[in-house]
């Protein structure tokens, strides 16, 4: 199954940004990774955890057992209120800033259907001049669907509880590398393991285990409940990372088209440096070009696996993303692939030796 090329790289990230899925609302993404699996091995049995995390494993019952991890959910929004005049509040899940919001396409995942909703924003006319460079206050945003009562809003079927995503599809940009959408935290990194799952269906010096977490965005929840269960000698988290190669950007320089990032520390993990350290000799040996960004806000499914039972070797690697969560991130496709033989040269190189090796370091 090696050697899918460039076009099915980009029509798999294409489907899987298109899946919708907040926190505890993954199932289409869930079911998605089944049908990919399904037709790629009909022997390959899914197993779960009972929070909806998707568990696909390689075993050969090795002594070391790799769990790739990248999450599942993208940040979106909740309804938690309708209005009598038929607009609809929300609250965020996940990690949004205000400025991002307004004036954007989104869709409400109702038991009905799905409801095209925009964030409405007063025009210029009516904001005073010394408020207009002001962000406004996230507690006064609401969606308009397009309805004129309470009544009709819940007619459509809209409801309480019902969660929502940003409504753009993936593109390719001037430079066809540069590729915007939303959810490219995380469903790069998912697509990154589907791909190296593509690869690694005969593998056989190690076992591994590719798991599609659920809820790392509201704290890498599922992290800790599939790490439990797939109980691994080694962890890698795999998501997208800050790529500030722009104008007022913040001065680490982490670039897009520079290499797939091999995290130095961030708020929830200091990798183990031993099993670090054999992650740059094996870039340096492949000539996989690799950035070392540390990240002060903000962890990823790391911060669980490594405290799974007495603790195991883990590190973030990430794909580095412009204007991350947002409805129009930007990633380099050079990033994303480097990132994929990444993965598939730590796989091919590990085994019970080079796990004892680590172990010393
Ligand atoms: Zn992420």
């Amino acid at each position: 199954m090696k050697n899918r090329n460039k076009k099915e790289h980009i029509e798999l990230l294409s489907d899987l940004t298109a899946l919708s899925g907040t926190a505890s609302h993954e199932q289409s993404v869930s079911k998605y990774i089944k049908n990919f699996v399904n037709e790629l091995d009909s022997n390959k049995i899914l197993s779960y955890d009972n929070l909806g995390s998707t568990i696909v494993e390689i075993n050969n019952n090795n002594k070391v057992k790799l769990m790739l991890s990248a999450h599942m959910d993208e940040i979106g929004l909740m309804v938690s209120e309708i209005t009598d005049n038929g607009f609809i509040k929300f609250i965020t899940i996940g990690g949004w800033l205000a400025q991002v919001m307004l004036a954007h396409e989104w869709i409400i995942h109702t038991k009905k259907g799905d409801i095209l909703a925009v964030t409405g924003v007063k025009p210029p006319h009516l904001v005073p001049q010394d408020q207009r460079d002001k962000v406004f206050p996230l507690s006064n945003y609401f969606l308009d669907i397009g309805c004129s009562s309470k009544k009709e809003v819940l007619e459509v079927g809209v409801a309480l509880g019902d969660f929502v995503t940003p409504n753009t599809k993936l593109k390719q940009l001037s430079n066809p590398n540069y590729i915007m959408s939303k959810a490219l935290d995380d469903r790069a990194g998912m697509g990154v393991l589907l791909e190296s799952l593509c690869d690694n269906l005969n593998t056989k010096n190690i076992d591994i285990a590719y798991v599609f977490s659920t809820q790392e965005e509201v704290g890498t929840r599922g992290a800790k409940t599939s790490s439990y269960l797939v109980n691994p000698t080694l962890g890698i988290a795999i998501d997208t990372g800050v790529a500030d190669d722009y104008i007022g950007g913040n001065p680490y320089q982490q670039k897009l088209g520079e290499g797939v990032q091999i995290v130095l520390l961030d708020a929830g993990t200091i990798p183990h440096q031993g099993f670090r350290n054999f992650i740059i000799e094996i870039a340096k040996k492949y000539n996989i070009p690799y950035q070392e960004p540390y990240i002060s806000a903000g962890g990823t499914d790391a911060s669980k696996i490594h405290l799974n039972g007495g603790g195991v070797p883990c590190i973030s690697l990430c794909v580095p993303v412009r204007y991350m969560h947002s409805h129009t991130s930007i990633l380099h496709y050079e990033d994303y692939l480097n990132a994929i033989k990444l993965v598939n040269a730590i796989i091919e190189n590990l085994s019970s030796e080079k796990y004892e090796e680590i172990m010393k370091d």
